[in-house]
């Protein structure tokens, strides 16, 4: 089932997710329904509160659904190693039409839950890391306006002033 999406300033956005404590078929459900609205929204991640679900989970695919292996479920994930810096464009599907350079760690390892609760780690690197900590950013409430510089970050909300003006938002 393909989620509605929300966007920015809807206020789940901006609280930190709750942790997962149950590994169940209606989690499972719920990841499915992650991954179909990520592809049916040509992204390569999702949070669950950007479809108003206020939880420590998210969706990863990089291939944007062509190879199934590269599927990745990330439950209670966290960074527990960073190193570098990278400045490069990112957008999210919170703030549709919007791209800007926001530093991010080049290379992380992260720890996280899979679909039935086990730990495990995962590094990544170049896109893999930055679309990571942008969607483990989304589970703690952080949004990627307030990693850009407070010059861009007011840029980029007097234009999304103008879209909701427009009724384009
Ligand atoms: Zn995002």
């Amino acid at each position: 089932m393909i989620l509605k999406v929300v966007k920015y300033p809807e206020p789940v956005l901006s609280q930190p997710g709750e942790p997962v404590t149950e590994f169940n078929a209606e989690l499972r459900k719920f990841v499915d329904d992650l991954f179909e609205t990520t592809y049916a929204s040509q992204g390569i991640g999702l949070a669950a509160p950007q479809v108003g679900v206020s939880k420590r989970i998210t969706v990863i695919d990089l291939s944007m659904g062509k190879n199934p292996k590269d599927k990745l479920v990330l439950i209670n994930p966290e960074v527990i190693f960073s190193e570098g810096k990278l400045y490069e464009e990112e957008g999210c599907l919170s703030f549709p039409e919007i791209r800007e350079k926001v530093v991010r760690a080049a290379k992380v390892r992260i720890r996280a839950q899979d679909l039935h609760g086990k730990w495990f780690e995962m590094d990544g690197g170049e896109l893999m890391s930055r679309c990571m900590q942008h969607e483990i950013d989304h589970l703690d409430g952080m949004l990627f306006i307030f990693r850009m510089s407070a010059l861009k970050r007011d840029l980029v909300q007097r234009k999304i002033r103008k879209l909701q003006r427009d009724g384009t938002w």
